[in-house]
Parts: structure tokens; sequence; C-alpha cells
């Protein structure tokens, strides 16, 4: 903790009203000037606001000076949002006002939570006690303006400008589970081969229903989802249980972005506006006074033809 403190070199600040002039004072910072008003006043003036900060000597790692963060000041911050969650709306950029009026309406917390906009709809909310976030994160999914919300606890690596939301808390139903594998450690095993398990919800804890179990698991979906998971007995005996999600998100790869997949739209697109028609093999005679069927081109000849038309493009 002992890091010395060396006095760095601090701007002066010269004020210079122009002479005989009523104009607003002017003010340039001077490395040269020698200090017509004392050097601190600059500082003292503008830290009313805000906290004071020293120099402290930059460490030398790998020929770059690099700060050093000590491990009780980055603990205090971290304490700050440790009851804090990432809400991101799919698709959509609401308003603060209206995550605001969200959050009043369907979560009824006993403390307002605290709301911030971090940049195009990542949302940060604090709520009052760790109680009141994990009652939250247990209740989901959400839908925002009828579209898919993530909800994640928020983490001090969590990163909004580097980090494509790739992680997403996804609720998922274990359809016939055996009732013996409906322990913590069983289900954590479980949801540890699809991601990160977070919780197994009420009535999966209270085994009141026990047709399915169910749980919310961190899933990277930058991967395909698996629909199916290899589970043993202790005896060595496998099974293949069946993995159900409630929502599965759309991610895709050219964009690196939730909410669509470029290739799998194009492609749904394309099969939707093609219709196949199968007209039969006509012989047009030779004798053109003979007449088509009706809704046969009279120049369709030789075997069956496939017709593949653009109802969207001729309409
Ligand atoms: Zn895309």
């Amino acid at each position: 903790m002992d890091v010395p403190i060396v006095t760095p070199v601090i701007p002066t600040l010269v004020l210079e009203p122009p002479a005989g002039s009523s104009q607003p004072t002017q003010r340039r910072l001077d490395l040269q000037a020698t200090p017509d008003v004392p050097a601190n006043s600059f500082v003292e003036n503008n830290r009313i606001n805000g906290m004071k900060l020293t120099f402290i000597n930059p460490m030398l790692k790998n020929g770059s000076p690099t700060a050093c963060l000590q491990q009780n000041a980055v603990d205090i911050e971290l304490k700050k949002w440790a009851n804090a969650v990432i809400l991101y709306v799919i698709g959509d950029n609401p308003t603060i006002k209206y995550i605001s009026t969200f959050v009043d309406k369907q979560w009824l917390c006993e403390s307002k939570p605290e709301i911030f906009l971090y940049s195009e709809g990542y949302f940060l909310i604090r709520f009052g006690s760790v109680e009141e976030k994990e009652r939250v994160l247990c209740s989901g999914p959400y839908t925002i303006a009828n579209r898919p919300a993530i909800v994640k606890g928020w983490s001090a690596d969590f990163n909004f400008n580097t980090e494509i939301l790739k992680l997403i808390p996804l609720w998922i139903k274990l359809p016939n589970l055996p009732l013996n594998c409906w322990g913590m450690d069983s289900l954590s095993r479980i949801g540890s081969t699809l991601g990160n398990p977070l919780f197994a919800d009420e009535c999966t804890t209270t085994q009141n229903r026990i047709s399915f179990a169910r749980m919310l698991v961190e899933v990277d979906v930058t991967h395909p989802l698996l629909h199916k998971v290899m589970v043993e007995d202790p005896h060595g005996k496998a099974f293949e249980q069946v993995v159900q999600y409630e929502w599965e998100p759309k991610f895709c790869d050219t964009c690196q972005k939730l909410g669509h997949n470029c290739v799998a739209d194009v492609a749904q697109e394309h099969r939707r506006r093609t219709k196949k028609i199968w007209v039969p093999k006509v012989t047009v005679a030779r004798d053109t006074s003979a007449i088509p069927p009706p809704g046969v081109p009279s120049t369709v000849t030789g075997d069956s033809t496939l017709v593949v038309s653009d109802p969207v493009a001729e309409g």
C-alpha cells in the first residue's frame, strides 16, 4: 500500500481579463508563465463537486506505465454494485422512463431500484438488497414492449464495450427427469452440461410439480443450443435427458448480435416467398387450332415442369 507520492507538475492557470473590457474573463492554461494566482486555486475551485485525486506513481510493466489497482479500493466499488443487474431488451431501445415504469409495475420492489442507462439498450438496475435482486433474477423470463428482455446479474468482468451479450440466462425444462435426480447436486451437474446453472425454480425446489424440473442456466448462445444431454447414474448407467428452452434466442454469427440470424432469416424469407407449382406434362399439338387446357401456358412442352414463383414479387 505504501506507494511513493510524487508531486506532479500542475499546469498553472493564468486569469487574463481583457484590459478595460467588461467581457467574460478569458481562461488560458500557460505552462511557462509565472503564476500570479496560487497554483492550487484551479484545483480548489473545481473539486467542490468532485472527489480529490492524487498522483500515484505508475509501475513500469513490460515497458508500459501501468496503474496497479489496490484490492481494497476495488472491493469498495464492487460492493456498491453487488446488487445490480444488467437489463437488455433485444431489438429495441427503450427509454429509461419506460424501463422505470416497467420496473415499478412488474417487480414491485420494497425500495425503489436505481436505474442507469448505459448505452444502446443496456441498463443497469441496482436493487436495495441481494434478496430483491435474486427474486427478480429468479422470476423471469421477461418481455418488455413485446420483446424478450435479458436480465442477468452484473459482475465486475462484464464489459459493456467489448462484450456481445452471449452468456444469457435461459429458463430450461427437463421433462420426465427421474425423481432421484432432483437434488441440488444432481441438478447442478445436469445444468452444468448446458452452461452455468443459477437457480432451480420454486416448484422444482419444493418438488410440488414433478412432471419436469425447471432451472435458470446461463448459456453461451453463440453455440448451438443442446436439446439432449447425457446423464449417468452412480452405477454408470446412462440415459439421455431431453432439454426444452422456454425461449431460444437467435444469434447472428455475421453481425455478432442477438435477436436475428441473417443467414437463417434470409433462407426463411426465401421459403416464405417461393411457391412450388407442378405443371402437368402437356404435348402441344401441331394443330394450331388445339386449345391448351385452362391454366396451362401454350408454350409448355416436354416433361412436367417445376415453376417457382414469387407471390410477393408478383403481387
Ligand atoms: Zn445479422
